[in-house]
């Protein structure tokens, strides 16, 4: 399975000039939610991920997704692990669940993003889950920005990743892209404009 060009035929590998929200340029852009528009294409990609999961002898019960950016990801995922999938919502300082959505003790939750970039959000939810009692038995994504390192990856952490190394990170590809900043950006002294890939609309 070629992630890569499944990401560049949804449109979901941007080549360009970019504004990312740490204030960096660079020269591409996942635009995660694209690589999920269509659900029989996304849950090719979940069931990679579950087969990963699988093969590792991780037992879960539960899919946990960070909203917004993890719902879609995390449902398609619990799909294809066949288990049920819930959401936590920010809070002040944190995440929490919401909905009527309750854990067990003891109950074995699998964290799932559409992107991990230091894994800030993932641990958020992760930290939620555990305050329940619940137990986080891996992290999972379908793309991995090369901060963290993944099961099967070749990238080592790097001092940004937030997620703790005691628990397995799961994911389909690593993306490493070249950043800069702007007083070193090549493409500024070009003479372009970096955008905000978010915004574009
Ligand atoms: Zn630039």
């Amino acid at each position: 399975m070629d992630i890569e060009q499944i990401y560049k035929d949804a449109d979901a590998l941007l080549e360009g000039h970019f504004l990312l929200a740490s204030g960096n340029h660079s020269n591409r852009y996942l635009q995660s939610a694209k690589v999920l528009e269509y659900p029989q294409k996304a849950s090719l990609l979940t069931d990679a991920l579950a087969k990963m999961i699988r093969e590792n002898g991780i037992e879960v019960d539960t899919v946990c997704a960070p909203a917004l950016g993890g719902v879609v990801a995390g449902y398609e995922l619990a799909r294809s692990l066949g288990v049920r999938s819930i959401f936590v919502e920010k809070k002040e300082g944190g995440m929490e669940l919401r909905r009527g959505f309750t854990v067990s003790p003891g109950e074995k939750i699998i964290i799932c993003e559409d992107i991990i970039t230091t894994g800030g959000s993932a641990l958020k939810a992760a930290e939620a889950i555990e305050a329940l009692g619940a137990k986080v038995v891996a992290f999972a994504s379908l793309a991995n920005r090369g901060f963290c390192q993944r099961v099967g990856g070749i990238n080592l952490p790097k001092p940004e990743c937030k997620l703790p190394e005691s628990i397995p990170l799961f994911a389909l590809e690593d993306f490493t892209f070249e950043m800069y900043t702007p007083d070193t950006c090549p493409m500024c002294k070009e003479g372009s404009t970096a955008v905000k890939p978010g915004s574009k609309g």
